[in-house]
């Protein structure tokens, strides 16, 4: 008898433990790249734990499943993702293997951000990957115009207020702040970039519509002839051509894509080409959603200035 007075006792701690314990706990996130990692943390602060699967030097259309992820994809409480078919190469056999319900598609754990977002470049009619392309469903580069980046933020404060109503109060304050500083930054990069207004561009890859939707540039042709396809060169001669017809200036690349294309394309028309940063940790130095806007907008206006 004594014994089991004992034993309950101790079963009442633990239980109370773990009651405290869960209160305390964070919520563990796992975001698909680095720029919901990013945005996950302006919102959760040290309310959540956030790591990404993607780097941000990696190309997000193919990312090694490493096992190591699984781990983490199994704790997680949340999965946030870029979707339209950017992650479908290498996210679903890791979910699938985690065996966690919660962020499954459809799972209380599971937040698509294209849904709160605008999309460019759906396809109309038929969609067919039979040519390769990578984009089947609209443009997945979506983050990189500063709009977006707010409603992902507010997406994510939505979330984790349903996730962690403790601490709601907490995500809006500071999602709330985010805005404000956002609005900011935005005004300062757009004024930098209106000078630039109506320039063409090349682009190795599809990943810069809504950036360049944003900052007025005119997106004219691609080093790739479709999205996830190498340069070919029929194509690549094309482009020279247009390039010399429009005097257009420079590339802009991916810093995961073969320069060697770029660069001689640039070399026949006296052009540069732009290692533009499409995510944040692209660079070591850019860390936040912020940097990643000043480091494109301050690169592209340099070499703006000098192909006047
Ligand atoms: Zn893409």
């Amino acid at each position: 008898m004594k014994i089991h007075r004992a034993l309950q006792g101790a079963a009442v701690l633990l239980l109370a433990g773990a009651i405290v314990t869960a209160h305390a706990a964070k919520l563990n996130v796992m975001t698909s790249t680095e720029d919901l990692a990013a945005l996950a943390r302006e919102v959760g602060g040290d309310k959540i734990n956030v790591d990404s699967i993607a780097k941000g030097y990696q190309d997000p259309h193919f990312v090694e499943p490493k096992p190591s992820f699984l781990l983490k994809l199994q704790k997680a409480d949340l999965l946030a993702v870029v979707g339209l078919d950017l992650e479908i190469g290498w996210l679903p056999p890791l979910q699938t293997q985690a065996r966690n319900g919660k962020i499954q598609k459809g799972g209380p754990g599971y937040l698509d951000l294209s849904t709160a977002c605008q999309i460019l470049e759906i396809p109309q009619g038929q969609v067919t990957r039979a040519m390769g392309d990578v984009h089947p469903m609209g443009n997945p580069h979506y983050w990189l115009d500063p709009e977006n980046g707010r409603r992902i933020a507010k997406a994510f404060m939505t979330k984790l207020s349903e996730m962690d109503a403790a601490d709601a109060a907490t995500f809006q304050q500071r999602y709330a702040d985010f805005d404000k500083r956002l609005t900011t930054a935005q005004k300062g990069w757009e004024a930098k970039m209106a000078p630039y207004k109506g320039r063409k561009v090349i682009t190795y890859h599809r990943s810069w519509p809504n950036f360049c939707e944003r900052f007025g540039l005119q997106v004219v042709d691609y080093v790739e002839p479709r999205p996830g396809i190498p340069p070919s060169p029929t194509h690549t001669l094309e482009l020279i051509n247009t390039m010399k017809r429009d005097g257009i200036s420079l590339i802009l690349v991916e810093p995961y894509f073969d320069l060697r294309t770029p660069n001689s394309i640039a070399q026949q028309v006296g052009g540069d080409v732009a290692v533009l940063l499409p995510s944040v940790g692209g660079k070591k130095e850019v860390t936040d959603y912020f940097q990643l806007f000043d480091y494109d907008v301050n690169l592209l206006v340099s070499l703006f200035q000098k192909h006047k």
